[in-house]
């Protein structure tokens, strides 16, 4: 079947983040010279502006921060899925990132939920990072 929703246009900054999902691993740009940690991976930190980043590996661990109900078709591909989910994770690790919440109803998500990451291959080439509930003790 095809994969009908919208996909990333590989860039010099973010292009290793993708791959890396492909072979199912999650990881952020840290700063060499300030350690901070953010996303999206562009090339510069967002806190010092250096271009020394370095790639770490994420826990996929995170709390949901924030959540919209998509109930109207604005994005080409998702007609047949609505309503469904957009939720905004707070990693572990600092940064904030897009994604959708899977393993619970709409109507019960809500902010500080326990959430960690999985991989789902949507094609050959692209695996998106999803999220799914965890217990607050993190397994
Ligand atoms: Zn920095």
């Amino acid at each position: 079947m095809t994969y009908v929703k919208p996909l990333p246009e590989l860039t010099h900054e973010d292009r290793p983040f993708w791959e890396a999902a492909r072979e199912h691993r999650f990881i952020l740009p840290r700063c060499r010279d300030c350690g901070h940690i953010w996303f999206p991976p562009y090339s510069s930190c967002q806190k010092c502006l250096s271009f020394d980043r370095e790639w770490i590996e994420a826990s996929g661990r995170g709390t949901v921060w924030g959540y919209t109900i998509m109930c109207q078709p604005y994005v080409p591909g998702y007609a047949d899925e609505m309503p469904y989910n957009v939720v905004l994770v707070e990693l572990e690790e600092g940064p904030l990132l897009y994604s959708n919440l899977v393993g619970v109803p709409d109507e019960e998500i809500r902010p500080d939920i326990p959430v960690e990451a999985f991989f789902d291959d949507v094609t050959d080439d692209f695996t998106l990072i999803r999220f799914r509930p965890r217990n607050r003790t993190g397994e």
